[in-house]
């Protein structure tokens, strides 16, 4: 049987970026995976954009991993790997004097979070309508954060895939992790594969299980945290409906949709309209779609871009997010009774644009047991 360093249990951008992490500092690595494909979960149903961080609560983890996960994007991964992104700037726009209280709060959160003031600007009514003509005309201001980007999550995560498997990763697909034991040196990971149970043995276990991270944990009593879903649902439109945007990912300020629901154009030409924000789904549905939630989205598209043509849907998607009941945070630590055991849970937005920076923290976290080993 081969002994791994380090077994990765999911292969959505973060396990996989973890293990391309690991596997360039020469661990013997493998990510399981209970699809049959990767990135098939979370990763795929996102909004896609690498954001500027202006939004995340300051002091969190998740705001501090949102800035330096961007500027890696921008020093390593756009240079490093071959996968399709644009860079893209943001507006949120507010319809009203009310929200422009929202935008400016905002920005001034902005500030707090890191980035520089020559990264963010509260636009007057005439410039945002000379940088998107058609957008609500009855709109009165809007932030614009010029570091974000859009990118294709699911090329993405294959890009650093290849990357991976040339420094000798292995994955396998199709692999369920269903038990995990262990004993003073080791784990022994065991995976359901189709009828046949296959056993992994290694020395750490990196758990990136996405909604299943807190099923995962419990196999060795290392659940100290729990999952919540909320999810988002997206109608993409026909790349005809892209002339009606200039080159702007367009938020409204958030609301009970969340974060902010947004028009904006993707890497391959069509243009994103959502997502919703749904509560208390469960782990079954979390990529469900339903009519019910497409009348809001296309409403709410409508009223960022009033001549956008929402009757031409292209394809309906949705994603969860994964959230940490206790500290809505991104969980990356430890097993509390075992060093070489790492929970990375409650990766919700901005988990897409903190993936490099997760690597990197998560790959020192193992390098640091090592040495202890040593
Ligand atoms: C609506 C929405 C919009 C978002 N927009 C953005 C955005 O614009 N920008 C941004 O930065 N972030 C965004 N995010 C967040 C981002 O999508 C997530 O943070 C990220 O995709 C999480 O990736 P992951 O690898 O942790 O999870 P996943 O992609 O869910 O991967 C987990 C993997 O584990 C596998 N797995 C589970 N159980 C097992 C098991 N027992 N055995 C083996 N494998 C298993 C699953 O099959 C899955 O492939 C958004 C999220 C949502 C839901």
């Amino acid at each position: 049987m081969t002994k791994y360093d380090v077994v990765v249990v999911g292969a959505g951008i973060i396990g996989i970026a973890v293990c391309d992490e690991l596997a360039k500092r020469g661990f013997k690595v493998v990510v399981v995976e209970k699809n049959p494909k990767i990135a098939e979960e979370t990763t795929e149903g996102n909004s896609g954009i690498i954001h500027g961080g202006f939004d995340p609560t300051p002091g969190k983890l998740n705001a501090k991993l949102n800035l330096v996960g961007r500027k890696l994007y921008e020093e390593k991964w756009f240079k490093e790997l071959d996968f399709p992104w644009q860079k893209v700037d943001s507006l949120v726009i507010a319809l009203s004097e009310k929200e422009k209280e929202a935008v400016e709060k905002l920005y001034y959160r902005g500030i707090e979070n890191g980035l520089q003031p020559s990264e963010l600007k509260i636009l007057t009514q005439k410039e945002v309508r000379n940088l998107e003509p058609n957008i609500n005309p009855i709109v009165d201001s809007a932030l614009l954060c010029t570091s974000s980007y859009i990118v294709d999550p699911v090329l993405l995560t294959y890009a650093l895939w290849n990357r991976a498997k040339a420094n000798k990763a292995e994955l396998f697909l199709n692999h369920q992790v269903t038990k995990i034991k262990e004993s003073k040196t080791d784990f022994l990971v065991t995976c359901k594969n189709l009828d046949q149970e296959v056993t992994f043995t290694c020395k750490k276990v990196i758990n990136a299980a996405g909604h299943y991270a807190d099923e995962i944990a419990k196999m060795i009593k290392a659940q100290d945290f729990n999952l919540i879903r909320r999810r988002g649902q997206y109608c993409i439109l026909e790349k005809t409906e892209a002339q009606t945007l200039k080159n702007h990912v367009i938020f409204l300020v958030p609301t009970i949709y969340g974060k902010g629901v947004i028009v904006a154009p993707m890497p391959d030409g069509h243009i994103l309209v959502g997502p919703t924000a749904e509560e208390n789904i469960a782990k079954a549905d979390t990529r469900l779609v339903d009519f019910k939630h497409l009348k809001i989205i296309q409403k709410l598209g409508k009223k960022i871009i009033p001549s956008l043509n929402v009757e031409r849907i292209s394809k309906l998607t949705s994603g969860s997010r994964p959230i940490c009941q206790e500290t809505d945070d991104f969980v990356i630590r430890y097993a509390k009774h075992n060093q070489n055991f790492i929970n990375i849970a409650g990766i919700k937005s901005p988990g897409l644009t903190a993936a490099p920076a997760i690597a990197l923290q998560v790959a020192d976290m193992i390098d640091r047991t090592r040495k202890g080993e040593k």
